[in-house]
């Protein structure tokens, strides 16, 4: 089977992580601090906080910028759940916009139907690697005040006009393993204002600037050195994990996108995509349908994605909070979408037989 992903993980990490554990700083410690900084320079921004997760990533940024009860974000529904479920966990109401059909990403005109008086912040998901609209959404933070909170979780060095995405807004970076970069588990904020990195080391930790004295309520969010040392070594490594990632991409759609009922992603102007995921629509045309292909597939040893078969407004937990809203690009792309690996484990002789397979599905 050619696995949808793959960490790669070599004697790098394996260096640094025995480093870690031979040196007794096991939590947040040295390496934590090294990592942080590294990844700060390389994003080019001034801060970066590490955590746990991209998960609280998020929930940790929209503390930061003041998200509370009452208010609303809005969020794209064709996403990871963690983008929307941030939200609630600061009781705030996640407010749902549709996004757009060629690169997946936040429909900007959607997103300004939905501002009200009560909207705080919009997180735009650079989905599968490809930069939301940047230059619009940041027009009209400035216009409206809304806060900028980037879902980077699947774009570890995109870029938009040359400029990398976690440093337009506030940066939101996973590490988890099927990601463009690993830690195991593992998320790092990312921004250029230091009163906001601030608040986000205090929220890290339990609301505390000084040891055992508290003043606001905080979590245990923190990274450990063991996860951090992992990171060094995939933070140096990234560039060529994404250059691999790219060119296979190049690759499949150059061969795929003369497959009728096979719609090959779409890069949009002046953005660099870093192919988290290569993500392609099935169409009518194709003659089988979506599942079809993905069952065919898989028995042939390619293995597939789905992101996501159910938009986040049309699962139950958010059904029983009583949203019923209409999003009818999302609701059609869900049911259109396969990925296929593109990862840096790819072989050529991979892709060929991926290319080949599907050929041989839609012949059939
Ligand atoms: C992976 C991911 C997250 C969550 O990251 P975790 O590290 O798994 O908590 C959030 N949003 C998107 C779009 C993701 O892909």
């Amino acid at each position: 089977m050619i696995p949808i992903a793959k960490p790669l993980i070599g004697k790098e990490e394996v260096k640094l992580v025995v480093e870690a554990l031979k040196s007794r700083s096991i939590a947040q410690g040295p390496k934590v601090k090294e990592f942080e900084g590294k990844f700060a320079e390389y994003i080019g921004v001034k801060r970066a906080v590490a955590v746990n997760s991209g998960t609280a990533a998020l929930h940790v940024a929209l503390l930061a910028h003041g998200v509370k009860p009452g208010d609303e974000v809005i969020v794209p529904s064709f996403t990871f759940i963690a983008t929307a479920n941030s939200v609630l966990y600061c009781n705030a109401k996640p407010v749902f916009a549709d996004v757009d059909d060629d690169s997946f990403n936040i429909d900007v005109e959607d997103v300004k139907r939905k501002i009200t008086s009560k909207t705080k912040a919009v997180i735009p998901v650079h989905l599968y690697g490809q930069p939301a609209d940047m230059k619009e959404l940041m027009e009209i933070s400035r216009e409206k005040n809304i806060a900028v909170i980037e879902d980077a979780c699947q774009s570890h060095g995109a870029a938009y006009e040359g400029k990398k995405v976690g440093g337009f807004g506030i940066g939101c970076f996973s590490f988890y393993p099927t990601k463009n970069m690993a830690t195991g588990e593992g998320g790092m904020l990312t921004t250029d204002d230091d009163r906001i990195a601030e608040l986000c080391e205090v929220i890290r930790s339990h609301g505390s600037r000084k040891r055992y004295y508290h003043e606001m309520l905080g979590f245990n969010y923190r990274m450990t050195d063991i996860n951090a040392a992992i990171g060094l070594a995939q933070l140096e490594k990234l560039p060529d994990f994404n250059k691999r990632r790219v060119e296979n991409a190049n690759y499949l759609s150059k061969k795929l996108g003369k497959v009728k009922g096979v719609v090959v992603p779409k890069t949009l102007e002046n953005r660099t995509h870093v192919y988290h995921q290569y993500t392609v629509k099935i169409t009518e045309e194709f003659g089988k349908t979506r599942d079809e292909v993905v069952a065919k597939l898989n028995e042939k040893g390619v293995g597939t994605g789905i992101y996501y078969p159910l938009p986040i407004h049309q699962q139950d937990l958010y059904k029983q909070m009583g949203y019923n809203v209409s999003l009818p690009v999302t609701e059609r792309v869900c049911k259109q979408v396969i990925s296929l690996p593109c990862h840096p484990a790819v072989k050529k002789k991979d892709l060929t037989f991926i290319v080949k397979s599907l050929k041989e599905i839609k012949n059939a």
